[in-house]
């Protein structure tokens, strides 16, 4: 609000400030400033300018104050006509300034801000932006406001579109544009494009899709130089051209990040030689034989891509997509038989001690009958070379069919305690990741690393059932080949999903009641162990509620913090019928298969996320039967009730993945430090798709034509 103070000229640096320089070096800025811009993190004259525009203000036109709209945000022009604050007994106080326009006059209010009168004299012209709540008289709360001083800066603060910053007290928008405005005359022009060498001339990028206004720009535009694009993100000449700088510098950052991917990759095959995994069939054919059903046409296709890989030159880097229950394991599985066929062990590594154990099971089941031995690696348990037999009562005999393979090699399924120093596989052919979302990058890495040898390294198969936005995908997995399982497999019942509120639980109960003594199972999960504060329930309270309401059928309680013997009983008991109803936290959320469980009932749903609801959800459908999906929640805040309601809406993991990443944001949705994803100023993952598309084509094309 106040007019920047003259000040002395600074002695001349000896030689001309650049982008580099400190932001003192733009006249208007001394040391008081200089400390101000530090706190939002502007140090120099380039931080200066990169400093995003929070919002435009279009100050062509100026709204009449008689045609304010409750509730809608305006920008409006008029002078001071009276101020002054009253006093509660309360001691809470409230300024008001009333200003006219000619048309109306609108009261702009501030609660408890004793500074605010000092700011204003009856008589100031005066623009004010924000969101009438009262009509009569036209009243809004703590609006923006700014001075007009008709000065030489005339022309940077008024009858155009103006840039809102970030601010900080202290730092008036006049002084922080006034001050961008004379450093985009003196440096904007040093603005280059950080890869000169890319061809960018034939990119056409649409508006982004919230910045169309009402103008309509549909048609695609060449990328703005960056220089350009810095003078179009503090003034631009239409709004739109705010939002194509902002795309440019977006780009930009998308452009660095792609280097780094694929740099990365690159590297990879240039130094790495494949083992040879694509095996002889001796023991996939009676696998196939003794599985009891047939692959489905997707899970055909994802092995002949994975079994090309397996006979390239370069290590594959395959990342293997498909919603929950499409059949990820048993690609799995087919792809560890050609890489132990080929004399070469494996590695499986699971997120939770839970899942490693189900995995050794089925692993167990499908190939000690062949002769391979599977061994358990997980925190507790570490199953010792000896104890690589097969369980007691089996005997290690080769398939009647065919010959054993070397009987050395082996797979062992773990949990992140295989990247521990402990494991040392001997010769590791193949590592495989399941629920890969739930590992870091660095964790995948070390797995990898446990394998290599001179200049060869494994294989690396990764899977999710967490369907990646496509954005997101490029960014988070820009390294990997992607293949997707887009087919459930047949015979599978349908999967309803109902929203209800508590007050309906008498109700579900009955419900449930009914499909046990129809012989299903259910889960029931809660969000919390232990009871706490608030009212979320919690798995140990409601367990002991729930065997009284559905007795005689038995429950079982499972959460995180049981020891891993009682965990695994519990699992034992659920998956042989034993147990009817699984009380559980969202420990249950990945891999958990029991094909006779039905119900799926989630209390306090509202304290998940999607993609956590939708592989809840996933642990049901699995047999012939149909299955039932209840969240009860109390839909308190719009966001839940959306999140419920798309669940109800759709079972198609890629949609929910696409309203999750609207609905959070990236850095939710990813774990960010997890991920390794940068901070972007510019780039937006939900919006930005087709700006990620171009940067990852432009830069492939690049390296690869080197
Ligand atoms: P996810 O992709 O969620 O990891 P799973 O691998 O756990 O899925 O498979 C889900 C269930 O479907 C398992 O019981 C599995 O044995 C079964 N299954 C997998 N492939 C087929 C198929 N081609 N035909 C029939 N059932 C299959
Ligand atoms: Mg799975």
């Amino acid at each position: 609000m106040n007019a920047p103070r003259p000040e002395t000229p600074k002695p001349e640096p000896a030689s001309a400030p650049t982008l580099a320089s400190p932001v003192t070096c733009v006249w208007g800025v001394g040391s008081e400033r200089a400390a101000l811009l530090a706190r939002l993190d502007i140090h120099t004259v380039g931080d200066l300018l990169l400093h995003r525009p929070r919002r435009y203000e279009d100050r062509r036109n100026f709204q009449p104050i008689r045609e304010l709209k409750e509730g809608e945000p305006a920008t409006v022009r008029g002078k001071v006509v009276a101020m002054g604050t009253n006093r509660f007994k309360s001691g809470k106080f409230v300024f008001e300034l009333i200003v006219d326009d000619g048309s109306s006059r609108l009261h702009c209010r501030w609660w408890n801000l004793g500074f605010m009168e000092r700011l204003f004299a009856v008589g100031d012209d005066v623009l004010v932006f924000g969101k009438p709540h009262l009509l009569r008289p036209r009243t809004v709360d703590h609006p923006e406001t700014e001075k007009v001083l008709t000065d030489d800066e005339e022309q940077v603060h008024l009858n155009r579109i103006v840039p809102v910053y970030p601010a900080t007290e202290g730092l008036s928008q006049r002084v922080l544009r006034g001050l961008t405005w004379r450093a985009l005359q003196a440096h904007a022009a040093e603005f280059a494009d950080p890869h000169p060498d890319l061809d960018l001339a034939a990119i056409r990028i649409h508006p982004t899709d919230d910045a169309r206004g009402k103008q309509l720009v549909l048609e695609a535009r060449p990328l703005l130089p960056r220089a350009e694009a810095v003078r179009a993100l503090h003034f631009p000449a239409e709004l739109t051209d705010a939002d194509r700088a902002r795309q440019r510098l977006a780009f930009d950052e998308f452009i660095g990040l792609q280097f780094e991917i694929q740099q990365r990759r690159l590297n990879f095959e240039r130094s790495l030689r494949a083992l040879p995994c694509t095996g002889d069939n001796r023991l996939m054919k009676p696998f196939l034989a003794e599985l009891g059903f047939s692959l489905t046409g997707a899970q055909q296709r994802v092995l002949r891509e994975i079994r090309t890989d397996f006979g390239g030159k370069v290590p594959m880097r395959r990342l293997l997509q498909g919603d929950v229950g499409s059949g990820k394991t048993l690609v799995a599985a087919c792809a560890a038989l050609m890489t132990l066929e080929s004399g070469f062990d494996v590695a499986v590594m699971a997120p939770t001690e839970i899942l490693a154990e189900q995995l050794a099971r089925n692993f167990r089941k499908w190939f000690e009958p062949l002769g391979i031995a599977v061994r358990l690696w997980t925190g507790s348990r570490k199953d010792a070379a000896d104890d690589e037999l097969p369980i007691s009562g089996r005997v290690l005999v080769p398939s009647t069919i065919h010959a054993p393979p070397s009987t050395s090699v082996s797979v062992t399924v773990g949990t992140h305690a295989l990247i521990e120093a402990g494991f040392k596989p001997d010769r590791l052919g193949l590592a495989i990741i399941d629920e890969q979302h739930k590992f870091g990058v660095a964790q995948r890495e070390k797995l990898v690393r446990k394998g290599r040898r001179d200049d060869t390294a494994p294989h690396l198969l990764v899977m999710t059932a967490t369907p990646i936005p496509r954005t997101l995908g490029l960014t988070l997995y820009g390294d990997l080949d992607v293949s997707v399982l887009d087919e459930l497999p047949a015979g599978r019942g349908r999967i309803r999903t109902h929203v209800r509120a508590p007050d309906a639980l008498p109700k579900v109960w009955a419900f449930v009641r009914g499909e046990l003594e129809k012989g299903r199972q259910a889960y029931v999960v809660y969000p919390r162990v232990e009871e706490s504060e608030d009212d979320v329930k919690a798995v140990t309270v409601e367990f002991q509620k729930i065997c009284r309401e559905l007795a005689p059928h038995r429950g079982g309680l499972l959460h995180g913090r049981r020891p891993s013997e009682e965990k695994e009983a519990v699992m034992d008991s659920f998956r042989c019928g034993d147990i009817r109803i699984l009380v559980a936290t969202s420990v249950i959320e990945v891999g958990v298969d029991v094909p006779n469980a039905t119900i799926m009932l989630i209390e306090n749903a509202e304290q998940f996320g999607l993609a956590q609801l939708h592989q809840l959800r996933g642990r049901i459908g699995r047999g012939a039967h149909d299955s039932h999906c209840i969240l009860v929640a109390e839909q308190k805040t719009d966001e839940a009730r959306e999140r419920l309601e798309v669940m109800a809406r759709t079972n198609d993991g890629f949609e929910l993945a696409e309203a999750d990443l609207r609905q959070r944001g990236p850095g939710e949705l990813t774990g960010r430090n997890q991920s390794g994803l940068p901070d972007f100023r510019f780039g937006d993952l939900v919006k930005d798709r087709q700006l990620v598309e171009a940067a990852r084509e432009v830069v492939r094309k690049h390296l690869r034509s080197r």
